[in-house]
């Protein structure tokens, strides 16, 4: 089944189906990893169907992955990058030097790395701004401000913003919107419904789902956007490889079952932290007591299993994270196996300390990616530790 033959089915189906057709010599009915650099020419710059000259170009594995992504978030087209970080670069270098962009300040902390310390010394400038506020975005918009850059729900303090308003107040100052869907995942929250023209993944995360690799995805609804970042990643060169897009697709075909999963269980552990006498806070968009969970029911669908719990003190975090069984320390999120972090000494030991306090992120913060597994032994490791 093709792209256009999966249109009317709902997402579940669609993560199976979207992008895969059989292959058309053997009928194989997975796509196969077309592992090669470059492609037989029948006639002097004549490619086959056109299209299939080299492989930073063209390969039919990433061209699935792409299809495959671009209906899952509702958009037109999809492209696919080495990393989320080469995602995010592409969708900043469309810009020229002079031009400006207004980024979410709790964004990813490579992210921000990025902006500060390369793109910036290419003549383009970054404002940040706390993004659960609307208004505090509207106040940063200039004349030459071409990009706002939102994440949402932000690592690891899980603010949310508003979306639909965000892309309001970005189009009418002639502006786009990209949003960093990554920790949502597309069955959660699809930006580009309300409003967004950029959803972008790093897809090492929820959607591959296991661990076991490193990409980027971007999906659009305008073709003329889908042009330019395949020629920005053409021309730069940050293309996954063959191997990597097919296993990103496998992961892609359970996404639907593993979200609601990762839901269920994101939401338990949440309710059973927040009910702790050792837990101080619990931050997660599921529960009431989330200062934004009203907008959280309106944009996402679900929560996710990213959970982050203050405990108090810096010495508590590193006895929960180093004592907890099933959870694995490690940085990292989105696949079927928990992982614990400590924010302040692992993620984001790179932001200055001022900002990190700033953002909320104190030394007793614990970040759970909260997997898979059976939820009865989840709870049971949090609580055997605590
Ligand atoms: C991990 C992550 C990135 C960076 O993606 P890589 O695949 O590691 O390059 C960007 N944004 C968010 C929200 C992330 O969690």
């Amino acid at each position: 089944m093709g792209d256009e033959g999966t249109k009317h089915y709902s997402f579940g189906t669609r993560a199976i189906h979207a992008g895969v057709s059989p292959e058309p010599i053997t009928g194989a009915i997975m796509t196969p990893i077309f592992q090669t650099s470059t492609y037989v020419q029948p006639a002097v710059g004549e490619p086959l169907n056109g299209t299939y000259d080299y492989g930073r170009t063209a390969n039919p594995t990433r061209e699935a992955l792409e299809a495959s992504i671009a209906s899952l978030e509702s958009g037109s087209r999809g492209i696919a990058f080495a990393s989320g970080l080469a995602a995010i670069e592409a969708v900043v270098k469309r810009l020229s030097a002079g031009d400006h962009v207004v980024s979410e300040e709790n964004t990813y902390g490579g992210t921000t790395r990025m902006f500060n310390r390369v793109l910036s010394r290419m003549g383009i400038t970054f404002s940040y701004v706390d993004a659960r506020d609307t208004e505090s975005v509207a106040a940063a918009m200039r004349p030459n401000t071409k990009l706002v850059h939102v994440e949402t729900p932000t690592n690891p303090m899980m603010r949310l913003c508003d979306i639909a308003a965000i892309a309001d107040v970005a189009h009418s100052a002639g502006a786009l919107l990209s949003v960093d869907n990554t920790f949502a995942s597309p069955y959660n929250q699809r930006p580009l419904e309300i409003g967004a023209d950029f959803t972008l993944h790093s897809s090492t995360k929820y959607v591959n789902g296991h661990s076991d690799l490193i990409g980027g995805l971007v999906a659009v609804r305008d073709d003329q956007l889908a042009d330019e970042l395949f020629f920005i990643r053409k021309s730069t060169g940050a293309v996954p490889g063959p191997m990597d897009c097919w296993l990103t697709l496998r992961g892609i075909k359970t996404l639907a079952v593993r979200m609601r999963q990762h839901n269920a269980n994101g939401l338990a552990v949440a309710e059973f932290l927040e009910g702790h006498p050792k837990v101080d806070q619990v931050f997660f968009p599921g529960l009431p007591s989330h200062e934004q969970h009203d907008l959280a029911k309106r944009q996402m669908s679900g929560f996710t299993g990213m959970v982050s719990v203050d405990v108090g003190t810096l010495a508590r975090a590193k006895a929960l994270t180093e004592h907890l069984e099933i959870f694995a320390l490690a940085e990292s999120l989105g696949g079927v196996e928990s992982l614990s972090n400590v924010p302040a000494l692992m993620t984001h030991a790179s932001v200055p300390e001022d900002r990190r306090t700033a953002m909320g992120i104190s030394p007793g913060l614990v970040r759970l990616s909260v997997g898979i597994e059976d939820i009865e032994d989840i709870i049971a490791d949090l609580d055997r530790v605590l």
